[in-house]
């Protein structure tokens, strides 16, 4: 039988071996000949891949937040769901941790949400085909982006009723989180607009959940930050939209003026998607942006003045923008190729998302912007708008007790000195919300323990720890938010 190893004389073994057969559960070590350790026990044979180089190990040890890297034994590039069972089964078995994570191009977790230190990530790009569209729905496995299901869904005139900014996204891992857009005020998040999940519990149970069957089950792996299960497939909605969108944006020189307006459109529904942002002005200070946005058929345009006209910006701002709906809905994209051709991209994120109550949005916006510079943002942007509570239904995404809450988005692109600076003031700037009965967005880069959790989920905190219990008894599924310890 080997001798118990180290972490890093295990990775050192790993490093040279050049293909992994078996698991010794003693010496928590990976095997390269199946009979090197009394207890032995073979990896299961899978349709895909399970690898070891040191480049793919890396690889999963990153993020876009590129501030945490856990380095994981294993990647799964699944070729089945079955993998991803047997996995899960034996890692179960053998108490290791597991992840899924999004690793198309990069995953787009800030704070090594999707990383698992000594354990396996499951890949789950290699899962990602679109199995099927009808007139209200797409059936799609977890690794399919966003952005591809639009691109399939946009020649039948349809769309996911909310969508996140960016679509480049993987479905499995915004369920994850929420996901939350422009259109939350009418349709909530991502995750309110799913009929149907299949998951591999923690203990490798392949499971189909919807509402009304499993519910307990549905319910809690939407928002569940990973907790229960891996998603594996989701049906989620489709709605019928015209082409063209309409976009309008202006400045406001005050907050409160913003704010107003942005909460007049929410109570009247005239547009279709309403964001918001934080600006700096000429000057010193920050400016207000509204973007608000109406969806409409070629050749049927809008009426600006009816849509604008009572609206409070200073008029000389106003722009008008005309895009189809895909290229409105996929417009962070050029940026995204601009931010990567100069090199901002691939800088540290220590970004903090935030809901806000509405009752206090105003005074704490404006007193966190008070305290942030342009250079604590590095020309990243600052998200300000309003949703109704109501329209968010996954109990899991931790909100505000109020009927209208405000995100508010810090997303920092930091020269790595000022990471644990502004990692700092994230912390500072949440203990504030919290105490104002806001809560943080699960995507968010601000350093959290355990404790912290269990406070964020607050009366909801016995309901998450008896779900993971009974789904994920072991512990051994999406640790990097730390929120079992
Ligand atoms: C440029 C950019 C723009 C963004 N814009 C928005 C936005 O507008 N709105 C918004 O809400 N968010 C936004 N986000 C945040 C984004 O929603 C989160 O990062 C989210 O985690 C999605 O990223 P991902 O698909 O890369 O998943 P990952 O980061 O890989 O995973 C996220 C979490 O889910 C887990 N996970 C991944 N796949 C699965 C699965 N199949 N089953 C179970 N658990 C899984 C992971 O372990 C991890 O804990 C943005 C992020 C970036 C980088």
């Amino acid at each position: 039988m080997t001798q118990p190893q180290t972490r890093r004389t295990f990775l050192a073994g790993l490093t040279a071996a050049s293909a992994i057969l078996a698991f010794s559960p003693s010496a928590r070590a990976w095997l390269s000949q199946p009979d090197a350790a009394s207890d032995a026990v073979c990896l299961p044979s899978l349709d895909g891949q399970l690898l070891f180089a040191p480049d793919d190990l890396a690889a999963a040890a990153d993020d876009f937040g590129h501030i945490v890297h856990q380095t994981p034994v294993a990647v799964l590039l699944p070729g089945s769901i079955d993998d991803i069972r047997a996995i899960l089964r034996f890692a179960n078995a053998h108490r290791i941790p597991v992840g899924g994570m999004s690793m198309i191009g990069n995953t787009h977790s800030v704070y090594g949400q999707s990383q698992v230190e000594a354990g396996i990530v499951i890949n789950m790009a290699s899962l990602a085909t679109i199995h099927e569209i009808d007139e209200d729905s797409a059936l799609v496995d977890a690794g399919v982006r966003w952005i591809d299901l639009l691109a399939a869904t946009t020649p039948l005139g349809k769309s996911p009723p909310a969508l996140t900014d960016h679509i480049d996204l993987s479905i499995g891992g915004t369920l994850s989180v929420g996901g939350i857009g422009g259109q939350a005020f009418r349709h909530g998040m991502l995750v309110d607009n799913v009929l149907e999940l299949e998951i591999i519990t923690g203990k490798g149970k392949l499971i189909a959940c919807s509402p009304t069957h499993h519910a307990d089950l549905f319910q809690a792996a939407l928002g569940g930050i990973g907790q229960f299960g891996i998603i594996v497939r989701a049906r989620v909605r489709l709605i019928d939209v015209p082409g063209m969108a309409r976009r309008y944006t202006a400045l406001y020189p005050a907050l409160v003026d913003l704010m107003a307006d942005q909460e007049k459109l929410i109570d009247d529904g005239r547009f279709d998607y309403l964001e918001g942002f934080a600006q700096p002005a000429e000057g010193g200070g920050w400016v207000y942006q509204i973007e608000a946005v109406k969806y409409y058929a070629a050749g049927e345009p809008p009426d600006d003045a009816a849509l604008t006209g009572d609206l409070t910006f200073a008029p000389s701002t106003l722009t008008v923008e005309d895009l189809t709906h895909f290229d409105f809905t996929n417009r962070i994209a050029p940026l995204v190729a601009l931010l990567k051709s100069v090199g901002a991209w691939q800088l540290p994120h220590p970004w903090i998302d935030m809901f806000v109550p509405g009752s206090e949005a105003a005074s704490f916006i404006q007193s966190v912007l008070d305290q942030t510079t342009p250079d604590d943002m590095g020309g990243g942007p600052i998200l300000i708008y309003p949703f109704k509570r109501a329209a968010v239904t996954a109990p899991f995404v931790a909100l505000p007790d109020e009927p209208t809450v405000y995100l508010f988005s810090l997303l920092r692109f930091a020269p790595p000195p000022v990471v644990a600076t502004l990692l700092a003031k994230n912390r500072a700037i949440y203990e504030t919300l919290r105490d104002l009965g806001g809560k943080r967005y699960a995507a968010s880069g601000i350093p959290f323990t355990s404790a912290d959790w269990h406070d964020h989920f607050g009366a909801l905190w016995p309901a998450f720890a008896h779900l993971k219990h009974r789904f994920d008894p072991r512990r051994i599924l999406t640790p990097g938010p730390a929120i079992f310890d």
